[in-house]
Protein backbone atom coordinates (compact mmCIF):
# COMPACT_ATOMS: atom_id res chain seq x y z
CA UNK A 1 0.00 0.00 0.00
CA UNK A 2 1.33 3.65 -1.29
CA UNK A 3 0.25 6.89 0.06
CA UNK A 4 0.55 9.61 -1.98
CA UNK A 5 0.20 13.48 -2.22
CA UNK A 6 -0.62 14.94 -6.00
CA UNK A 7 -0.72 18.57 -7.00
CA UNK A 8 -2.90 18.89 -10.05
CA UNK A 9 -3.05 22.13 -12.63
CA UNK A 10 -5.01 23.02 -15.72
CA UNK A 11 -4.93 26.34 -17.65
CA UNK A 12 -6.28 25.03 -20.65
CA UNK A 13 -9.91 24.55 -21.63
CA UNK A 14 -12.28 22.66 -19.38
CA UNK A 15 -9.95 23.09 -15.78
CA UNK A 16 -11.96 22.17 -13.30
CA UNK A 17 -13.35 18.94 -15.79
CA UNK A 18 -9.43 18.29 -15.71
CA UNK A 19 -9.34 18.29 -12.41
CA UNK A 20 -12.49 16.50 -11.56
CA UNK A 21 -11.28 13.89 -14.15
CA UNK A 22 -8.73 12.96 -11.69
CA UNK A 23 -10.81 12.84 -8.63
CA UNK A 24 -13.25 10.76 -10.71
CA UNK A 25 -10.06 8.47 -11.84
CA UNK A 26 -9.05 7.88 -8.22
CA UNK A 27 -12.56 6.77 -6.76
CA UNK A 28 -12.06 5.08 -3.51
CA UNK A 29 -7.97 5.55 -3.74
CA UNK A 30 -9.05 9.01 -2.81
CA UNK A 31 -8.44 10.14 1.01
CA UNK A 32 -9.07 13.95 0.54
CA UNK A 33 -9.19 16.68 -1.76
CA UNK A 34 -8.54 20.32 -1.62
CA UNK A 35 -10.43 23.04 -2.79
CA UNK A 36 -9.15 24.67 -6.09
CA UNK A 37 -7.03 27.43 -6.04
CA UNK A 38 -6.28 29.97 -8.99
CA UNK A 39 -2.60 30.91 -9.48
CA UNK A 40 -0.97 33.38 -12.07
CA UNK A 41 1.05 31.21 -14.92
CA UNK A 42 4.71 32.64 -14.85
CA UNK A 43 7.75 32.25 -16.83
CA UNK A 44 8.10 33.19 -19.91
CA UNK A 45 5.40 31.94 -21.96
CA UNK A 46 2.16 34.46 -21.89
CA UNK A 47 -0.53 32.16 -20.86
CA UNK A 48 -3.88 32.11 -18.73
CA UNK A 49 -4.06 31.17 -15.11
CA UNK A 50 -4.05 27.70 -13.77
CA UNK A 51 -6.42 26.06 -11.87
CA UNK A 52 -4.75 23.90 -8.62
CA UNK A 53 -5.59 21.58 -6.20
CA UNK A 54 -4.01 18.67 -4.03
CA UNK A 55 -5.23 15.24 -3.64
CA UNK A 56 -3.51 12.35 -1.12
CA UNK A 57 -4.65 8.78 -2.12
CA UNK A 58 -3.92 5.42 -1.37
CA UNK A 59 -4.05 2.46 -3.32
CA UNK A 60 -2.87 -1.12 -2.58
CA UNK A 61 -1.45 -2.22 -5.85
CA UNK A 62 0.80 0.71 -6.97
CA UNK A 63 4.20 1.58 -6.11
CA UNK A 64 5.38 4.94 -6.77
CA UNK A 65 6.28 4.11 -10.57
CA UNK A 66 2.96 2.50 -10.82
CA UNK A 67 1.31 6.26 -9.55
CA UNK A 68 3.90 8.02 -12.21
CA UNK A 69 2.34 6.15 -14.75
CA UNK A 70 -0.90 6.19 -13.71
CA UNK A 71 -0.52 9.88 -13.73
CA UNK A 72 0.88 10.40 -16.84
CA UNK A 73 -2.09 8.39 -18.44
CA UNK A 74 -4.83 10.87 -17.01
CA UNK A 75 -2.59 13.88 -18.60
CA UNK A 76 -2.61 12.19 -21.59
CA UNK A 77 -6.17 11.42 -21.87
CA UNK A 78 -6.62 15.17 -20.87
CA UNK A 79 -4.96 15.63 -24.43
CA UNK A 80 -1.84 16.92 -22.95
CA UNK A 81 1.10 17.22 -25.62
CA UNK A 82 4.41 17.35 -24.33
CA UNK A 83 5.90 20.19 -26.10
CA UNK A 84 6.95 23.94 -24.86
CA UNK A 85 8.58 23.66 -21.55
CA UNK A 86 6.99 26.16 -19.71
CA UNK A 87 3.70 26.21 -21.99
CA UNK A 88 -0.02 25.70 -20.84
CA UNK A 89 -1.35 22.47 -19.98
CA UNK A 90 -4.91 20.70 -20.00
CA UNK A 91 -3.50 18.60 -17.16
CA UNK A 92 -0.47 18.27 -15.34
CA UNK A 93 -0.21 15.99 -12.36
CA UNK A 94 2.75 15.75 -10.34
CA UNK A 95 3.78 13.36 -7.31
CA UNK A 96 4.40 15.31 -4.21
CA UNK A 97 5.51 12.77 -1.99
CA UNK A 98 4.88 9.19 -1.63
CA UNK A 99 4.82 6.80 1.71
CA UNK A 100 4.71 3.17 1.97
CA UNK A 101 2.71 1.30 4.42
CA UNK A 102 5.33 -1.07 6.52
CA UNK A 103 4.37 -3.35 9.57
CA UNK A 104 6.39 -0.97 12.03
CA UNK A 105 4.57 2.37 10.30
CA UNK A 106 4.93 4.12 7.46
CA UNK A 107 8.09 4.81 5.11
CA UNK A 108 8.58 7.68 3.32
CA UNK A 109 9.79 6.57 -0.40
CA UNK A 110 12.79 8.51 -1.87
CA UNK A 111 13.86 7.89 -5.44
CA UNK A 112 16.59 9.88 -7.75
CA UNK A 113 15.47 7.87 -10.81
CA UNK A 114 15.67 10.02 -14.30
CA UNK A 115 12.03 9.22 -14.49
CA UNK A 116 11.19 10.29 -10.73
CA UNK A 117 11.82 12.69 -8.05
CA UNK A 118 10.46 11.93 -4.36
CA UNK A 119 9.86 13.97 -3.19
CA UNK A 120 9.49 16.45 -5.66
CA UNK A 121 11.98 18.51 -5.48
CA UNK A 122 10.10 22.11 -6.41
CA UNK A 123 7.10 21.11 -3.98
CA UNK A 124 8.74 23.07 -1.03
CA UNK A 125 8.78 26.07 -3.24
CA UNK A 126 5.19 26.13 -4.46
CA UNK A 127 3.03 27.91 -2.88
CA UNK A 128 0.44 26.47 -5.35
CA UNK A 129 1.00 23.12 -3.83
CA UNK A 130 1.34 24.30 0.14
CA UNK A 131 -1.70 26.16 0.15
CA UNK A 132 -3.99 23.61 -1.01
CA UNK A 133 -2.12 20.68 0.97
CA UNK A 134 -2.49 23.13 3.89
CA UNK A 135 -6.12 22.89 3.53
CA UNK A 136 -6.79 19.50 3.72
CA UNK A 137 -3.48 17.75 5.95
CA UNK A 138 -2.45 20.75 8.56
CA UNK A 139 0.14 19.14 10.22
CA UNK A 140 2.05 17.29 7.36
CA UNK A 141 5.59 17.41 6.53
CA UNK A 142 7.12 17.38 3.53
CA UNK A 143 11.08 15.85 3.63
CA UNK A 144 13.33 18.71 2.11
CA UNK A 145 17.20 18.18 1.72
CA UNK A 146 16.86 15.41 4.26
CA UNK A 147 15.16 17.13 6.78
CA UNK A 148 11.37 16.48 7.31
CA UNK A 149 9.84 19.74 7.64
CA UNK A 150 5.68 21.20 8.63
CA UNK A 151 4.72 22.57 5.37
CA UNK A 152 3.15 25.55 7.49
CA UNK A 153 6.66 26.68 7.93
CA UNK A 154 7.99 25.86 4.37
CA UNK A 155 4.78 28.18 3.44
CA UNK A 156 6.12 30.69 6.03
CA UNK A 157 9.57 30.96 4.36
CA UNK A 158 8.05 31.76 1.03
CA UNK A 159 7.43 35.86 -0.50
CA UNK A 160 4.18 37.02 0.86
CA UNK A 161 3.65 37.89 -2.85
CA UNK A 162 4.10 33.97 -4.01
CA UNK A 163 1.14 33.12 -1.23
CA UNK A 164 -0.76 36.37 -2.48
CA UNK A 165 -0.80 34.69 -6.08
CA UNK A 166 -2.43 31.80 -4.73
CA UNK A 167 -6.28 32.54 -4.87
CA UNK A 168 -8.72 30.56 -3.26
CA UNK A 169 -11.72 29.81 -5.63
CA UNK A 170 -15.93 28.75 -5.50
CA UNK A 171 -15.07 25.75 -7.97
CA UNK A 172 -16.02 22.73 -6.28
CA UNK A 173 -14.40 19.13 -7.15
CA UNK A 174 -16.87 16.80 -6.52
CA UNK A 175 -16.37 13.44 -4.73
CA UNK A 176 -17.93 10.82 -6.02
CA UNK A 177 -16.99 8.54 -3.00
CA UNK A 178 -17.06 9.57 0.53
CA UNK A 179 -13.85 11.45 1.54
CA UNK A 180 -12.32 9.08 4.03
CA UNK A 181 -9.80 10.19 7.55
CA UNK A 182 -6.06 11.12 6.20
CA UNK A 183 -3.56 10.24 8.49
CA UNK A 184 -2.58 12.98 11.30
CA UNK A 185 0.73 13.01 10.99
CA UNK A 186 3.53 11.54 8.54
CA UNK A 187 5.10 9.36 11.15
CA UNK A 188 8.87 9.66 11.42
CA UNK A 189 11.04 6.82 9.78
P1 LIG B 1 6.19 18.12 -15.99
O1 LIG B 1 6.35 18.68 -17.34
O2 LIG B 1 6.48 19.07 -14.89
O3 LIG B 1 4.85 17.45 -15.80
O4 LIG B 1 7.29 16.98 -15.85
C1 LIG B 1 7.08 15.74 -16.40
C2 LIG B 1 8.34 14.91 -16.31
O5 LIG B 1 8.88 14.95 -15.00
C3 LIG B 1 8.07 13.47 -16.64
O6 LIG B 1 8.99 13.07 -17.62
C4 LIG B 1 8.31 12.71 -15.35
O7 LIG B 1 8.91 11.46 -15.60
C5 LIG B 1 9.23 13.65 -14.60
N1 LIG B 1 9.11 13.62 -13.14
C6 LIG B 1 10.15 13.54 -12.28
N2 LIG B 1 9.73 13.57 -11.00
C7 LIG B 1 8.37 13.69 -11.04
C8 LIG B 1 7.37 13.77 -10.03
N3 LIG B 1 7.68 13.75 -8.71
N4 LIG B 1 6.08 13.88 -10.42
C9 LIG B 1 5.77 13.91 -11.75
N5 LIG B 1 6.67 13.84 -12.75
C10 LIG B 1 7.97 13.72 -12.41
Amino acid sequence: MTRVVLSIGSNLGDRVGRLQSVVDALGESLLAVSPAYETDAWGPVAQGPFLNAVVIADDPALDEFGWLRWAQQLEEAAGRVRGQRWGPRTLDVDLVNCYQSAPDGDVEVFSRDYRLTLPHPLAHLRAFVLIPWLAIQPDAELTVDGRKRPIAGLLAELEPADRGSVRLTAQVLNLTTPQRVVPNAMPEI
